[in-house]
């Protein structure tokens, strides 16, 4: 048996080669994700008894690729060294649909041959807090696959443990199915798992960055929960693509401008100023409703430039759930209507294996689209990051063919 195939070239199954394809960062790439990221050849990983190895035919693109071509907040491989792992590189890539093609000695949900799609939560078996039955995604050694651990979706190979493989939805393609679980999870979890702030039928929900990768699963998840979402876009040509995921109504952000982190409310003038456009802001959210109803759940993401306006907007008893800081870390709010009309601020990152389960049977189901935006060969990898970087990517959730050989296969 020859090392090392070409991409889309299949070995026996469960025969694994030694060598694989695969898309890597290295500490002394570290930047524009255009140069961070490089095609190399890898020794193909080896498997604990928890895990599997899947032959991936397509991957998503996430923003957490960005972050780690860039090396900042984290250096990911300086992070894995330290804590004791061999590999100088980063083999990343979180989201995957493919065959398992081989299994260690303990797996029993899956077997060798069967199509699946991974979800990216990772935890270590033996963590106590896993043990003990709770949820994983608050356990000490909980991880995001393909980004915090290595061999993701950009290999030929990809290492995985078998609790994140979940079966494929039949009615996809493979770029479909590998494009949208960590969006989709995460935005699952943001809107169904903090109760009692889950989306209920009638509840009106504000999605920052709405034709983004978790945006567009958040449409399309309220939709599916009876919810009415609000739409914030930058750019009109994206109003039609949030119509059609199921927005009630869209605003664009750029007809304001008070962004940025909350004025020194001792600043009367500044501060005035702010109040003023947060104001006009959730006059608009009611505008693109047409009734004056204040948003339930305020779906965050930018952070540091969005932030004070999600709280001053949210209705009283709302909540406020945030994924990401992607405008900055810095946070400000005025605490007086977080307190005064009891608000809740949530923070929430990825998902456990039975809300990947739930957002997966909603697409399977066909009440969520995967929003697959546009298809890139494995060559485009490093493109696609700089794009998302740039915000100049397309709307929904980028595609990749790993083994797949061209689009539209996989469909059963
Ligand atoms: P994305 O596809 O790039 O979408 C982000 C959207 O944010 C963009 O479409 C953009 O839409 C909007 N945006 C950009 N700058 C903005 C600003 N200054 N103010 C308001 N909106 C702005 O990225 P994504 O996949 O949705 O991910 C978004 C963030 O969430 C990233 O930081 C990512 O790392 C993080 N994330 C976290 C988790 C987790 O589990 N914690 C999971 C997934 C993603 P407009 O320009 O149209 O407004």
């Amino acid at each position: 048996m020859p090392d090392l195939y070409d991409l889309g070239e299949r070995p026996p199954l469960g025969l694994v080669p030694t060598q694989m394809h695969a898309y890597a960062v290295r500490q002394s790439r570290f930047g524009q994700p255009r140069d961070a990221w490089k095609r190399e050849i890898l020794p193909t990983p080896t498997i604990g008894p928890d895990e599997v190895l899947v032959y991936v035919m397509a991957s998503g693109i996430n923003f957490n690729n960005v972050w780690a071509a860039l090396g900042t907040p984290v250096d990911v491989i300086g992070e894995r060294m330290k804590a004791g792992e061999p590999e100088d590189f980063h083999a990343g890539g979180s989201d995957c649909s493919g065959i398992v093609w081989a299994v260690g000695k303990d797996v029993r949900n899956v077997a060798v041959g069967d199509e699946v799609i991974v979800h990216s939560g990772w935890w270590r078996p033996d963590d106590p807090w896993v043990l003990a039955g709770k949820d994983p995604m608050l356990a000490e050694s909980t991880r995001i696959w393909g980004y915090q651990t290595n061999y993701g979706s950009y290999c030929q190979f990809a290492r995985a443990q078998a609790h994140q493989c979940l079966p494929k939805p039949t009615r996809l393609t493979w770029e479909e199915a590998g494009c949208f679980l960590l969006c989709a999870s995460t935005a699952y979890r943001m809107l169904m798992g903090w109760p009692p702030h889950t989306v209920e039928p009638g509840d009106v929900v504000l999605v920052w960055g709405a034709a983004g990768g978790l945006g567009s699963m958040a449409l399309d998840i309220t939709r599916a929960q009876g919810g009415r979402a609000v739409a914030v876009v930058s750019d009109e040509a994206k109003r039609e693509f949030c119509v059609k995921h199921g927005a009630a109504g869209v605003i664009n952000r750029n007809d304001f401008k008070h962004w940025g982190p909350m004025p020194d409310t001792k600043d009367a003038k500044a501060y005035g100023e702010w109040a003023k456009g947060a104001r006009a802001f959730g006059k608009a959210v009611w505008d693109a409703l047409g009734e004056r109803t204040s948003p339930r759940i305020v779906f965050e993401h930018p952070g540091e430039a969005t932030l004070p306006t999600s709280g001053f907007l949210c209705a009283t008893g709302g909540m406020i759930v945030i994924c990401a800081g992607t405008t900055g870390y810095n946070v400000t709010m005025d605490l007086r209507y977080h307190w005064m009309r009891q608000k809740r601020f949530q923070g929430s990152h990825l998902s456990n294996d039975e809300q990947a389960a739930a957002v997966t049977a909603l697409v399977a189901e066909g009440r969520v689209d995967p929003c697959l935006s546009e298809t890139y060969r494995f060559d485009d990898i490093p493109h696609c990051h700089q794009l998302m970087l740039d915000n100049k990517h397309p709307y929904g959730n980028m595609g990749v063919l790993v083994n797949a050989p061209r689009p539209g296969l996989g469909r059963a």
